[in-house]
């Protein structure tokens, strides 16, 4: 083959056609050894493919003796590629050319946007480059854009708690807290309420953003990327947004004191307030706050709502079936063993013979009463304020993750993997394993089928064949 038919072979390869994963390091080979513009097409094909793919990021991480490429999958990497060590500095240089970085500082991480571009899907891209003694690893991640047509009620949270998120931003004051660890979908959870708020309100409620970074961009939003760097901090964007007469704030992160309080008294003040904070539960919101130095009244008088969200691995409807985890699973989660089905998916071309595809929340939404308030205001344990909010009717995360995985969403296994019963200590502050076991479980088990049981509870939870199993 002549150098030029080469050059076009490579061309139909072009990732415009999804590749199978166990060819891409084949395809990537024979790119690469087209030298320069091989090297152009190889960072394409991986960023395309890892778009065909779902995936979330794509990591180039140099070793002593080669690069290796691995895709983050619902959650988890998976090596794709071993490439040779020669083409480590050409591949990171392509990748800061693409994202605006500069090529030859290899010394210091950087980080850029990649823009949309055809050969790349289309779609845009954050980039980084962190210096490592074997040469710079770069990772870039796919802003995912299902997150354009994501609702709140294609997230997989319970019917219930969509309705009452909305109720508690649909009014003109108070505050709505997130919380959860990173990549428990919270950022999401936020774009999909704003999106909705866009369209529900943009034309009477003044809607703003302070993030770092701004993810998505959003038609009728003024979104504000702090810069710590320049002294333009949370707290900072937050002071001088209060003065631009905002209705809605949605504030990335609540990390220090003085932004807390801000945007606490911001939620009293006529503003309503989005945020995020870290708490394992949803009751322990306040136990972090009150550390910060906020003052009970202002954390009971303030917040309307506390939602609590993490994110499980959905089992294959491809290739679901019943499966039975260990007995001591089971109990730990207070599960009927003989009652109940379990299921698991048994790995298949369509999910990589991972037995998972695609992933969705659970959660747990503390709507603050007065009772609540009043347990807030005299500083109450946050186990005190957790059993209150369960007497008035919350369902936790635990019972949430239970239904899930009775239903067929996801296994007894992802679920302990992302919410451990309280016992492992993870959950710190909640409650012990006695309250928050299931209560009812009998009648809804009994009945299961195979395979359709996915589409039985996602019904269920509020998921009207989401978009998010429709792409990809
Ligand atoms: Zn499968």
């Amino acid at each position: 083959m002549s150098e030029d038919q080469e050059k076009t072979k490579v061309e139909e390869d072009r990732p415009n056609n999804p590749v199978p994963l166990q060819q891409l390091q084949e395809v990537l080979e024979d790119q690469l050894e087209l030298g320069e513009h091989g090297t152009v097409l190889a960072v394409d094909t991986m960023i395309s493919q890892a778009v065909h793919h779902g995936v979330s990021d794509f990591h180039l991480e140099p070793w002593r003796d080669c690069v290796m490429v691995r895709y983050r999958l619902d959650g988890t990497l998976h090596e794709v590629a071993l490439l040779s060590k020669r083409y480590q500095e050409r591949l990171v240089a392509r990748i800061k050319v693409l994202s605006n970085m500069v090529i030859y500082q290899k010394e210091l991480p950087q980080d850029g946007r990649v823009e949309a571009h055809k050969d790349r899907l289309g779609r845009s891209f954050r980039a980084s480059t962190f210096p490592t003694i074997h040469g710079e690893k770069a990772v870039i991640r796919i802003l995912d854009h299902k997150q354009d047509r994501m609702q709140t009620a294609s997230l997989g949270f319970r019917d219930e708690v969509v309705k009452s998120i909305h109720e508690i931003v649909a009014r003109p004051q108070g505050a709505l807290l997130l919380t959860g660890p990173s990549s428990a979908g919270k950022s999401t959870t936020i774009y999909a309420l704003l999106r909705e708020l866009m369209r529900t309100h943009a034309d009477s409620r003044h809607i703003v953003t302070i993030e770092d970074p701004v993810e998505y961009q959003m038609g009728r939003i003024g979104q504000t990327q702090i810069n710590p760097q320049m002294g333009f901090t949370f707290e900072i964007a937050l002071r001088s947004m209060l003065r631009q007469d905002p209705d809605v704030i949605m504030v990335g992160e609540i990390r220090d004191t003085e932004t807390a309080r801000m945007a606490i008294q911001a939620g009293l003040t006529g503003h309503f307030l989005i945020s995020t904070i870290h708490s394992g539960t949803a009751a322990g919101v306040f136990a972090r706050l009150l550390d910060m130095g906020i003052e009970p009244f202002l954390a009971a008088s303030a917040i309307t709502g506390v939602l609590a969200q993490r994110l499980v691995r959905k089992i294959c409807e491809y290739c679901i079936e019943e499966h039975q985890p260990e007995r001591e699973l089971i109990e730990m989660y207070g599960i009927p063993v003989q009652s109940s089905r379990f299921y698991h998916g048994e790995g298949c071309s369509e999910c990589r013979g991972l037995g998972y595809s695609d992933r969705q929340a659970i959660g747990e939404l503390l709507r603050v009463n007065e009772e609540i308030g009043n347990l807030v205001l005299t500083r109450a344990q946050t186990r005190t304020i957790h059993d209150a909010a369960v007497r008035n009717g919350m369902v936790t995360l635990i019972e949430d993750g239970v239904d899930k995985v009775l239903d067929g969403v996801t296994s007894l296994e992802e679920l302990h993997l992302v919410v451990p019963p309280p016992d492992d200590g993870f959950m710190g502050e909640a409650p012990p394993p006695e309250s928050v076991a299931p209560k009812k479980r009998s009648k809804k088990n009994s009945s299961k089928k195979k395979s359709k049981t996915r589409n039985a509870g996602a019904k269920k939870n509020g998921a009207p064949q989401s978009t998010d199993d429709e792409t990809e």
